[in-house]
């Protein structure tokens, strides 16, 4: 199913029982990046949510295979999830890689100018979050 004209799928874990919970968070995150990726002419095939044992937060994949993975759930059991900012930084950061590979003043620029782009369309708070265990974790975005 296409997300939108910017992104073509999204992926989720379906072994999660809530797995559409999952999907809800990707979808909205996609959406409200979506007019980000227009401006800077961004394109991915596929988010997938990322489930694996590592501390990563995203990887990107997309330049070879056409993919982004994202990490929704908390690391530590993979059962509740992320914040919704959290997801969008992680979104944010793999798309600044679509155009730089590796973490050089290039990629800072340009991960700071999607996020300043981001942030001038949003312009309230979005306080209704879906996710009752929020909490901030620190991992590693690649
Ligand atoms: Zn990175």
């Amino acid at each position: 199913m296409l997300i939108n004209k910017r992104i073509g799928a999204i992926e989720v874990d379906t072994a999660f029982a809530d797995h559409e919970q999952a999907y809800e968070l990707l979808e909205l995150v996609c959406n409200d990046v979506k007019e980000v990726m227009d401006e800077y002419d961004l394109q991915v095939s596929q988010i997938i949510e990322m489930t694996d044992d590592t501390l990563d937060l995203g990887y990107n994949e997309n330049e070879t295979l056409g993919w982004i993975k994202i990490r929704v759930r908390r690391t530590r059991n993979n059962q509740a999830f992320q914040s919704e900012s959290m997801v969008m930084d992680t979104l944010l950061h793999e798309l600044a890689h679509n155009r730089y590979l590796g973490h050089g003043e290039d990629f800072n620029e340009f991960f700071s100018e999607l996020k300043l782009s981001l942030e001038g369309r949003t312009n309230s708070c979005r306080i209704s979050l879906p996710h009752p265990m929020v909490e901030l974790e620190r991992g590693k975005q690649h």
